[in-house]
């Protein structure tokens, strides 16, 4: 954390801040960078707090009203933002408005009144609305205490957001020279932090850097060599949770929304050229948790706020570390395990060269402007192909050291991709055809040849009769066009920047011919991908069934509410509940996110469900509160198969042996083993689908008695009656149990 002369709470303040917190949120503690964001607006000191996405800035600005008696206002760029806040706050208790251009007269003016009545302390407005007449001389009439600043880095040019309507908010600073200004943004490099601080002309600003590390995400970059494919196993892991997928251009994001849905997905696509209401009906759908996943351009995400989106992936690189900071970002914002994947191929930074040149022209920019674009994108093609652990590139980008040797969290470190075994030879055939065919054809013609596709051009041109004619023809055609770019990234081979592009050969080409130089290629392993082990802490302890009927409930009570299922509960408080399953009012007013305002309204309701579920289930209630991994880090994984990956995916659903069996293909012996596996991984509440309770007692029993957990006293003691491999179960379950300090079930 990065401050200057951070300002801390007082302890009467500490004492009325923690009640606020505890009343409204139902939160135990603030964290650290908060207090000292909140100590600065008590104190009426400006200040500067840039925390990631998912790192708690709205509660900077949205506790100290509640202890003032003045008006602060909070400026924010989209109306759908503003009112997902709102709802937000009101659902905790807080009284809060927007004043926005889609509201009637007579709701602004109830607002107005409010406000000038002293009954409503927080509001939120865009800046146009902000800065007209109106509006400004009702702040004149109240006393504002504070202007908070949400999306900052939308002033700077040197974002990735810049919004020219946002430039006029320093005007601010003239007009209510008393009130102080706070900004808040997520991605912030020194250039634009320094760019708020003058645009916002901010005074002796406390300066606050949280960590840009968000160590609940996994990053993933993989070679893209089948995107549909590679895209629904994306999907599939994630089946049923939030995902968002980025494309370049609206025609991508249709093409791909409509596969998916083939593939029986809920998905749908959403770019700046669909109409307003289609595009608002996305939105609304996908906050309210009707449709899984959205297929967007850039255009996507801004005013969404979804905290439990599990997946954000790229189908192409996006222009910028900040951009993909600021895409990715949305993932996990409920700090619970998520995964962003992008699918890399160099051919990806060619089409924005291409774009950025155009648009450039178009709109006549200046060459320093085109520049730096171009330096953006280069900095992120090199994070995608230098191997380096992804949390520590992209903290350093960001000028922040990381002070961990290994994440545990990202494809390199957890050596996800492997090297072709004969990369070098592979290049030199590529490199050869490229020779062969004089230089003069592109990617799709050099593949054509190296596949042996014996079309008529290829024919005609008699390419069909050279040596490097279906040299690589047991490589797939996506797979061997991604080598290429591969070995042009590495600048082994140059593809020419005209309008119908030729691949031409280099030094580096040649001295790899030569054999002068060796070639390193790669490949997604076949078995590494997986999300389930990543989430497998945080889904430790908690009954998925119970999970989804409480998500069903929030699904309904959001409704009935008209506001997004965030709104209610988050995901973690809701996998909290389906853990420690309590079974009265007071047990659920402990968990964290349950404050006493959402007791009161839908309190009753969730117990109700714990309950019933519990009961016919036959679960244990009110289990103890112990660290079960919801703070995230994926903690050691197991070498999984894709056959354990399947096994584990069905046993998590509480698909039975036989299920698993026929659809693995695996001996029964291995699905039971895999079973075992998965127990004492997941620590289920129960294995009461596996083995009866009778069993379940008598191992238990048995195992005490003896005073051992080795199978062969166990089934001896019972006299043959329990077959080894309930046995061995059980005995999982126990130690699942009792490694997490959980009691036996
Ligand atoms: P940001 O605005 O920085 O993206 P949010 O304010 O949306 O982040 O907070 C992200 C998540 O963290 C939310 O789910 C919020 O409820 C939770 N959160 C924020 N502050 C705390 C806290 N002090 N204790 C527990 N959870 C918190």
């Amino acid at each position: 954390m990065e401050s200057i002369a951070a300002p801390s709470l007082t302890p009467d303040e500490t004492q009325r801040v923690g009640e606020a917190i505890s009343r409204y949120w139902g939160f135990p503690s603030l964290r650290p960078l908060q207090e000292s964001a909140i100590a600065a607006a008590l104190r009426g000191r400006d200040s500067l707090t840039v925390l990631p996405t998912g790192g708690g800035k709205s509660l900077c600005y949205q506790v100290p009203p509640l202890l003032s008696d003045c008006t602060d206002v909070v400026v924010s760029p989209l109306i759908s933002l503003m009112k997902d806040q709102v709802d937000g706050l009101k659902a905790c208790g807080c009284a809060a408005a927007a004043i926005h251009s889609g509201m009637s007269a007579q709701e602004r003016r109830d607002v107005e009144g409010d406000l000038t009545a002293g009954r409503l302390r927080l509001v939120f407005a865009a800046p146009e609305r902000l800065l007209t007449d109106p509006f400004l001389r009702l702040l004149d009439r109240l006393q504002v205490c504070r202007f908070a600043i949400d999306e900052a880095h939308c002033i700077s040019h040197w974002g990735h957001d810049f919004r020219p309507e946002y430039r006029r908010i320093a005007e601010l600073r003239e007009r209510f020279p008393k009130s102080s200004i706070h900004a808040f943004t997520a991605t912030a490099t020194q250039r634009v932090r320094k760019d708020i601080v003058q645009q916002l002309r901010l005074r002796d600003a406390v300066t606050l850097v949280g960590s840009f590390d968000r160590p609940n995400l996994i990053y993933r970059v993989v070679p893209r060599i089948d995107l549909e494919a590679q895209v629904l196993e994306a999907v599939r892991r994630h089946a049923g949770e939030a995902v968002i997928i980025y494309c370049l251009s609206r025609r991508d994001t249709e093409d791909l929304a409509d596969f998916l849905r083939e593939q029986k997905v809920s998905a749908a696509a959403y770019h700046a050229g669909l109409d307003a209401q289609l595009r608002r009906t996305v939105q609304d759908a996908f906050a309210a948790e009707k449709l899984d996943v959205v297929v967007a351009t850039v255009a996507f995400g801004m005013g969404i706020d979804r905290s439990n989106v599990r997946c954000v992936a790229h189908a192409c690189i996006p222009k910028s570390i900040e951009h993909y900071q600021q895409e990715t970002g949305r993932a996990g914002r409920d700090s619970l395990p998520a995964e962003c994947v992008l699918f890399y191929s160099a051919s990806d930074v060619m089409r924005w060269e291409s774009l950025i040149e155009k648009s450039a022209e178009e709109a006549d920019r200046p060459q320093e402007v085109i520049a730096s674009m171009s330096r953006l994108l280069q900095q992120m093609q090199h994070f995608c192909n230098v191997p380096r652990c992804r949390h520590r590139a992209l903290v350093e980008y960001f000028g922040q050291q990381y002070p961990r040797e290994n994440c545990e969290a990202c494809d390199v470190c957890l050596a996800e991709a492997e090297e072709i075994k004969d990369s070098t030879t592979i290049a030199r055939k590529i490199l050869s055809c490229v020779a062969r065919v004089e230089q003069r054809f592109g990617v799709g013609h050099v593949v054509d040849v190296l596949v042996g596709t014996s079309g008529e051009r290829i024919r005609d041109l008699g390419h069909d009769k050279l040596s490097t004619f279906g040299l690589l023809a047991a490589t797939p055609r996506r797979a061997l066009k991604n080598l290429i770019y591969q070995l042009i990234d590495q600048d082994l081979l140059v593809r020419t920047a005209d309008d119908k592009p030729v691949l031409k050969l280099n030094e580096a080409s040649w001295e790899v011919m030569r054999g002068q130089r060796q070639v390193r290629l790669i490949q997604p392993k076949e078995e590494s991908l997986t999300a389930t082990s990543a989430d497998q802490d945080g889904w430790a302890g908690v009954d998925r069934g119970l999970f989804e009927s409480l998500r069903a409930l929030r699904r309904d009570v959001a409704e009935r509410r008209s506001v997004p299922a965030f709104v209610i509960f988050s995901d973690n408080t809701l996998r909290h509940m389906a853990r420690l399953r309590p079974s009265s009012l007071t047990g659920l007013s402990r968990l964290l996110g349950v404050g006493e305002q959402k007791l009161a309204d839908f309190g009753a309701q969730f117990v109700h469900e714990i309950v019933d579920h519990c009961k016919k289930q036959h679960l244990s209630m009110d289990n103890k509160d112990v660290d079960a991994g919801w703070t995230s880090r994926p903690k050691k994984r197991r070498k999984r198969t894709q056959g354990v990956r399947t096994a584990d995916q069905m046993f998590a659903k509480g698909c039975s042996i036989e299920q698993v069996v026929a659809a693995t293909g695996r001996a029964r012996s291995t699905a039971y083993q895999y079973l075992a596996e998965y127990i004492e991984a997941a620590a289920p509440p129960d294995i009461d689908r596996w083995v009866s309770q009778t069993t379940y007692r008598l191992v238990e029993e048995a195992a005490r008695t003896a005073s051992t957990d080795r199978l062969k006293p166990i089934f001896e003691r019972l006299g043959g009656t329990v077959p080894y491999e309930d046995i061995r179960l059980v005995l999982a379950h126990r130690r699942a149990l009792t490694s997490r300090g959980t009691p036996s079930a």
